[in-house]
């Protein structure tokens, strides 16, 4: 790979999933590019889509009508700008998605072939293009292809980045510039420093800082805490959304149950068969996300239950196996046959609507750092994120973000590159000791479960304020005594991502969106219309 003199790459992307790889596929066109993930690369939560990406595709469909459907999703809180941006961008994105590879399924209707468009909660048209139930394993695959034909994009797989390389402003203090990463390398266990021109954020979400996720093990918040820790504003942390729908096995870890089953008319019942979601939402089985994980949280409450069901099985069988054949073989594996039985399903924390805020170029206030996908906030969401317009965000962005980059450090010359120091290696401490870390890890997750989930208040916020105050003070006073390892790593970057979620949703004094406070259970307008944004001080 041809590199740059003083550079380790041109461009440095943290994250291998839609997001960074669009950003790396487009940034390629001009630059060389290191991608880091942390895990095997399949390892995103882009790989676990299932239902699809959302774009104004049919002739009976418009901009302004998803535009809408957004908005009312965001409940007063999304940036209309950002929204009109990415949602008219859409098919133009999903065309490049398609010129790189990405099989989407397709019908036939009257005779033609074309895309199978399916529908989900908060659309009010079938704008969503799918690939089976496997959408987002299918855009990896085209994505990691075509990322690999690239001689200049080069992919370090089992690289967890630690800390951005920031140089600050001689006058003020503040974090001036980015210039690239501290990265354990997990095959050697060294931390490595590289240097690049520009550096982008696109480490996903934060799933795993709850104890029940549909997240895979990356989630863990990284982007946010490392921006957090380096001076960016971080913006509308309190909006987690809960998936409804997660299967509930003591032995299936966080399989989702996707909302496209409700899309295609699946219905939520009790233990005894009777459907409930009426009662809560004219939209029934189609409400928002937040309107049905929080009526089937009610009702699993009201009735000391441990799940309720969700039932296609009054759809034909054929059709079943053929539209959702991973949930189906996926269910089947553990005795669950969804052709003829409701599912068992629970709520789970499962996307990240707040972020490392950032303009409609991908740009963090700090130079030549860059966010996009679900670490980042643009402002699309709002309050709530209407399905299926993540991967869309995330795709959009990436590829706005690599323009942007390529334009800025054109612009502006390098000049003298500062230098950074070695990581230094902490000391090794004796392993026993090290059960402090999982403790830690498990505390923080379960404590986040009960009192900052999917009904919050400010007694709960409080204790968990406190709780994760004590902790945040322990796991700093042995983080640096320890080797360093991606546990480690993760476990510091939990606690920063827990308290910013704390801080916020004790900041929003009202109920809006995914943000639900028992003791403000209102909406006001007239106080809070307006995102909540922490920066370090
Ligand atoms: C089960 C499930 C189903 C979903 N279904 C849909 C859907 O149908 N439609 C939709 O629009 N959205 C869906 N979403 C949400 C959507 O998949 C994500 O928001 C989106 O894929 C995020 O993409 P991303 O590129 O931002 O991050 P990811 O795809 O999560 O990629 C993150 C990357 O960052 C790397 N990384 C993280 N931390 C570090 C670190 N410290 N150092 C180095 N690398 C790091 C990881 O290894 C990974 O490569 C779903 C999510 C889940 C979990």
């Amino acid at each position: 790979m041809k590199q740059s003199s003083r550079f380790d790459s041109d461009y440095l992307v943290i994250g291998g999933g839609i997001a960074g790889l669009m950003f790396a596929l487009q940034a390629s066109e001009v630059g060389t590019v290191t991608v880091l993930t942390k895990a095997d690369s399949a390892e995103a939560n882009t790989s676990y889509a299932q239902g699809g990406i959302a774009s104004v595709w049919s002739v009976d469909d418009s901009f302004e009508s998803h535009i809408e459907d957004t908005l009312n999703a965001g409940a007063g809180l999304c940036d209309r700008n950002a929204v009109e941006t990415i949602v008219r961008e859409g098919p133009a994105t999903v065309r490049e998605l398609i010129r790189l590879g990405t099989q989407f399924s397709r019908i036939e209707a009257g005779g033609e072939d074309e895309y199978d468009l399916g529908r989900e909660g908060g659309h009010s048209h079938r704008r969503v293009l799918h690939a089976q139930d496997l959408t987002g394993r299918e855009i990896m695959r085209a994505l990691g292809e075509a990322a690999a034909a690239r001689e200049n994009i080069r992919v370090l797989e089992n690289h967890v980045a630690v800390n951005p390389l920031i140089k600050k402003d001689r006058t003020t203090g503040k974090p001036k510039s980015c210039w690239g990463v501290y990265a354990l390398d997990r095959n050697t266990n060294r931390v490595v420093k590289i240097v690049t021109r520009a550096t982008m954020l696109a480490t996903g979400g934060a799933g795993k800082v709850y104890l029940y996720t549909t997240n895979p093990d990356i989630a863990s918040g990284d982007g946010v805490a490392m921006a957090y820790r380096a001076g960016a504003p971080i913006g509308n942390m309190e909006f987690i959304q809960f998936h409804p729908t997660c299967l509930y096995h003591p032995a299936a870890k966080s399989f989702l149950i996707s909302e496209a089953l409700r899309g295609e008319g699946a219905i939520l019942r009790l233990p005894d068969g009777t459907p409930f979601m009426k009662k809560y939402d004219a939209a029934a089985e189609l409400a928002p996300r937040d309107i049905v994980a929080r009526a089937i949280d009610a009702e699993m409450k009201r009735l000391g239950l441990d799940n309720v069901y969700l039932d296609l099985s009054h759809k034909p069988a054929d059709f079943i196996r053929n539209r959702f054949p991973n949930i189906y073989a996926k269910c089947l594996s553990f005795g669950i046959d969804m052709t003829k039985q409701p599912i068992p399903v629970v709520p789970a924390a499962h996307y990240m609507c707040g972020g490392v805020m950032t303009d409609l170029n991908a740009r963090t206030p700090i130079e030549r750092l860059y966010a996009a996908g679900e670490v980042a906030m643009t402002g699309l969401h709002g309050a709530n994120r209407l399905a299926s317009n993540s991967l869309l965000e995330a795709a959009v962005m990436g590829h706005r973000g690599a323009v942007s980059a390529h334009r800025e450090i054109e612009d502006s010359p390098d000049g003298t590159v500062p230098d950074f120091a070695e990581w230094e290696t902490g000391r090794a401490i004796k392993s026993e000791e090290r059960v402090m870390v999982t403790q830690s890890w498990d505390e923080i997750r379960r404590m986040m479960w009960n009192y900052v989930g999917i009904v919050r208040s400010d007694r709960r916020l409080a204790r968990a304020k406190s709780r994760l105050a004590l902790l945040n003070e322990e796991i700093h006073s042995y983080y640096w005594d320890y080797l360093l390892d991606s546990d480690l790593i993760e476990l510091r970057n939990l606690v920063n991502v827990a308290e910013l979620i704390v801080s916020s949703a004790s900041m929003r004094k009202e109920s809006r969106g995914l943000n639900y406070n028992l003791d403000h259970p209102d909406r006001d307008d007239a106080h809070w219309l307006h995102p909540t944004v922490i920066t370090r001080s």
